[in-house]
Order: structure tokens, then C-alpha cells, then sequence
């Protein structure tokens, strides 16, 4: 093991969202002073809950989920010891209007990718023809050089590739949208066949779904132990008014230095933050302007009985609602009897606009369109959480304008926006502390990412072919 190189340095972190965390634990591992400076009152950032006001229920903003190829992040869970706080599981349910239930699930003895095949071939959501073509377009995927594919969207390769609307609509659709949070005509087709190549094809370990136990913000709770046992500090009510290189003065008038600064702020408050004349001389911040949103939506649902059965979570197939998570059993502890349902509808720009019974309503049509026991049901209360400015939307030109960790100033860059090769997701806010708690030290990116999912030998042999 190397030793630690970071002692004598000191570094303010602005931002305690994934990426920051990221980026502190690993300097207050390597000695660093590190003080981490969050504006809210708890750590996680957009991954994170609330305690709502309603009802005094602790809520996720929304179902976040990991995947088996997400290493940066487990990594960060590892460090935090929350590991154990993860829900594994290998199946993807697709479920018809009707209640139709289709599993792909692995089978044990196929090499990836085609540990998927027979799940895949005995599904019933497609017809023979769609699978044919899926498999086609899966095919190709894995022969594809990304570099080839960075100025078109995900709509074009699929037009190029003769899929079917019938199989964008059942399948690319629902998964790409929920990866990237955008529509397929606008995602930037490297990003969403990186999503095939390195969640799906590669290893069979990669599309594992996992999803936290506890509440997100129970997740981050502990890296305050683990940063704080190693000598550093964390602010939390800490709001960051400007920062430059060596400084950063908070709301309060405080001003802390430092020898470096890493700004680990959504990207729509960079601007706002890093001081002007800063951002003049560093051409990575007149391309973070350029980076626009887009929405996600969460709906909490409470039924008055068991709706999901043992499905830990299900893709609704070709309905507004993406994808539905099973969030507690039917609780008869308190004589409540009600299960808690989180559903999930990513791109959800035009849902912004709609009220929370227009919301409901629309939601608890499609639940009970997939899942017959929710027709019988009651549903008790609603709490839709819109995030407007859930991520980026992933355009072939955010795609090109997103900056690197470091620039020509000496602030580093952190988040789920800066250059990592991964859509707006958990896994790409790690990857990016990572990246900038290697910039600080010098170290290169293989000290700083953990190492990818080993690809099996069947398909670097589809690669090639
Ligand atoms: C609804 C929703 C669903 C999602 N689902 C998934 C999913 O299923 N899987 C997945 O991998 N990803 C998902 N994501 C994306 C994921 O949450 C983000 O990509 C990731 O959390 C971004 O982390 P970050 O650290 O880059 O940014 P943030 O989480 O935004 O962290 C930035 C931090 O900076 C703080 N801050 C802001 N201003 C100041 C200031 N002036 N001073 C100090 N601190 C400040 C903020 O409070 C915040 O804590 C989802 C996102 C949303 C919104």
C-alpha cells in the first residue's frame, strides 16, 4: 500500500454531495487537511432524503439506484462502511398492461452477454421479431467505437441501425431515459451505448440493481466519522458565497484558506460561486454556462394493501411511469395496514407543470394498468417530489462542453457534470471526487478509480467480430 502523500496540504471542499464526500474521504485519507463546506444542514446532496413536514415521514427525493459496474461508488460505500446498508438484486422485471411479467435474469452458467439469452428469448413483452432486432442492436453495440458516435444522438444510431419503434418504445426507451434522463433523440448516442457496453454486455456482475435499505441520507451519515476520524473537518450550514483558488468566504463573512479548492457545487451554482475573474481566465467555466437541465420526478404512493407482491421493483412497459420500487412491506406493526410504492419518471419535464392530484392520478393509472392487485386498492396518500434540476441533459453538446477536473486556474472541478465519461448519475459524482482528490495529490487516474469489471473473454470476442 502506498503511503500517505497529502500531509502539509490543506484543501477546502465546497459541496457535500457524492462528489465531494468522494473527493474528502480520500484526502483525509491520504493526510490531508481537508474541510468540507455544505450549505445544508446533512450530507448527500441530491442523493439524499427529507424529512417531510406533512406527514414526518423521512423520504428519499427519489429512489436512487446503483449497479453492479457502478465500482467507484461501491468503493465509496465501502469506505463509509455502508455496504451492508445496499439491496442486491440480478433480475430486471418487465411488467405489461394486464399484469404480464417478463424476468430477465442471469443464468448462471452463460459467460456475458449472453447470460441473459434465455430470460431474454423466453420474455413475453416481445415478439420474436423484437428480439431479434434487440439482440441485433445489442450485437452491434458491442462492436461500436464510441469515439464514432459522440456528435449523434441515441435516436439516429437506433434509426441507423433499423430498430423497430415498437422495441425503442419497450426497451431502449425505458432504459436509456432512466440512465441518462433524456429522451433518446436528444441523449448523445455515446452516452447511451456506454450504458449498454459497460451496464449490460461486459461482465455479468454489471447490471445488478442495487438499492439503499435505509433512508440515502442514513448512507452518508457515517463518511462525517470517517473524514472526521482522519483529521478533517466537516461544516455542515456552511454556504459558500465566493471561492477562488486558495480561498472561499461564506455566507456568514467567514473566509477559510487553503492551499487548493475543489468547487464540488451542482453546476448551475458554479458561476455563481467562483469568483468572476476566475472564471475569465478558465475557459471550463464558460462551458459549464452552456450546460442545461433536466427534470426527474419521484411519487411516493401509499396503498392500503399489498400492490407488488414480491417484486422488489418492476419496469412498467410503454407507460409514462418508468419504473416502480417496492419500498416497505405492508406495515401492520402500528394497525396501518399500507405499503409504501416509489415510482420513478425520469425526462420528466413536461410533468413539471402538473399538480400533485394531476400527478397522482396519472401515476395510479399506470400502476394499476401493470399491477392488477392495486385495483382493489386504495391509495392513501401521495407525495410527489419534482427535482426540475434533477441533472444535465446529456446532449451531444453538454456531452462536448462538459470541463475537465482541472483547467487553467487552479480551482478543481467536482461532479456529476465534469468530464468522466459516465451520465449524471451516483457513479459519475464518484468517479469525479475521485479525479479531483488525485489532482490535488499528483497522483494519476489509476491511483484514483477503482479498477472496471473485468470484461468476459465472449465479449471481447464480440468486439472484435
Ligand atoms: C430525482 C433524482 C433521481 C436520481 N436517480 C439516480 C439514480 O437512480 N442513480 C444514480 O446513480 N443517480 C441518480 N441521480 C443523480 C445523482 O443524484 C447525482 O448525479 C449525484 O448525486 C450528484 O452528486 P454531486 O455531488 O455531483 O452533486 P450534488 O448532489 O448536487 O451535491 C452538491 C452539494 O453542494 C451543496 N451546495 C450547493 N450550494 C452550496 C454552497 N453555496 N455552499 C456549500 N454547499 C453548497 C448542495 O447542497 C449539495 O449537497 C438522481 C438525481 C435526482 C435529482
Amino acid at each position: 500500500m502506498t503511503a500517505p502523500t497529502g500531509s502539509g496540504l490543506s484543501v477546502i471542499v465546497v459541496g457535500g454531495g457524492v462528489a465531494g464526500l468522494s473527493c474528502a474521504i480520500r484526502l483525509a485519507a491520504e493526510g490531508v487537511a481537508v474541510t468540507l463546506l455544505e450549505t445544508r444542514k446533512k450530507l448527500g446532496g441530491r442523493a439524499t432524503s427529507f424529512d417531510d413536514a406533512r406527514t414526518g415521514d423521512r423520504l428519499d427525493n427519489c429512489q436512487h439506484v446503483a449497479m453492479g459496474c457502478c465500482v467507484n461508488y461501491l468503493d465509496l460505500c465501502a469506505r463509509m462502511g455502508v455496504t451492508d446498508k445496499l439491496r442486491w438484486t440480478t433480475e430486471i422485471n418487465w411488467l405489461e398492461e394486464g399484469g404480464r411479467r417478463s424476468v430477465w435474469k442471469p443464468a448462471a452458467f452463460l459467460p456475458a452477454p449472453a447470460h441473459f439469452a434465455p430470460s431474454f428469448l423466453a420474455s413475453r413483452f416481445l415478439t420474436v421479431g423484437e428480439k431479434g432486432a434487440l439482440a441485433l442492436g445489442m450485437r452491434e453495440i458491442a462492436r461500436t467505437n464510441l469515439d464514432e458516435w459522440r456528435d449523434q444522438t441515441f435516436g439516429e444510431w437506433l434509426c441507423a441501425h433499423e430498430q423497430p419503434g415498437s422495441v425503442i418504445d419497450k426497451v431502449w426507451s425505458p432504459i436509456v431515459v432512466s440512465a441518462c434522463n433524456l429522451d433518446v433523440n436528444r441523449v448523445c448516442a455515446a452516452t447511451a451505448l456506454y450504458v449498454f457496453q459497460g451496464g449490460f454486455l461486459g461482465n455479468r456482475v454489471a447490471s445488478e440493481i442495487g438499492v439503499s435499505a435505509a433512508p440515502l441520507v442514513e448512507l452518508y451519515d457515517p463518511a462525517i466519522s470517517a473524514i472526521e476520524g482522519a483529521g478533517g473537518v466537516i461544516r455542515l450550514g456552511a454556504s459558500a458565497v465566493r471561492m477562488d483558488e486558495t480561498s472561499v468566504t461564506l455566507a456568514s463573512g467567514e473566509t477559510l484558506h487553503a492551499d487548493r479548492t475543489v468547487c464540488a457545487l451542482p453546476f448551475e451554482r458554479v458561476g455563481r460561486v467562483v469568483d468572476a475573474a476566475v472564471r475569465q481566465r478558465d475557459e471550463r467555466f464558460s462551458a459549464v454556462a452552456k450546460l442545461e437541465h433536466s427534470s426527474i420526478l419521484g411519487v411516493h404512493l401509499w396503498f392500503d394493501r399489498a400492490v407488488m407482491g414480491e417484486l422488489p421493483h418492476a419496469v412498467l412497459v410503454g407507460r409514462g411511469t418508468q419504473w416502480l420500487f417496492r419500498k416497505s412491506d405492508v406495515d401492520e406493526s402500528s394497525g396501518a395496514r399500507t405499503e409504501h410504492v416509489h415510482a420513478v419518471v425520469s425526462a420528466a419535464d413536461e410533468w413539471m407543470s402538473f399538480s400533485e392530484e394531476v400527478i397522482g392520478k396519472r401515476v395510479l393509472a399506470d400502476v394499476r394498468a401493470c399491477l392488477p392487485a392495486a385495483r382493489e386498492a386504495e391509495l392513501v396518500r401521495v407525495r410527489a417530489v419534482k427535482e426540475k434540476l434533477a441533472t444535465f441533459a446529456p446532449t451531444p453538446e453538454a456531452e462536448r462542453a462538459r470541463p475537465e477536473t482541472t483547467g487553467t486556474s487552479r480551482i478543481i472541478l467536482a461532479g456529476d457534470y465534469v468530464q468522466t465519461g459516465w451520465p449524471a448519475t451516483m457513479e459519475g459524482a464518484a468517479r469525479s471526487g475521485y479525479l479531483a482528490a488525485a489532482a490535488v495529490l499528483e497522483r494519476d487516474e489509476e491511483w484514483a478509480l477503482s479498477a472496471e469489471l473485468r470484461e468476459s473473454a465472449l465479449y471481447r470476442a464480440l468486439r472484435v467480430t
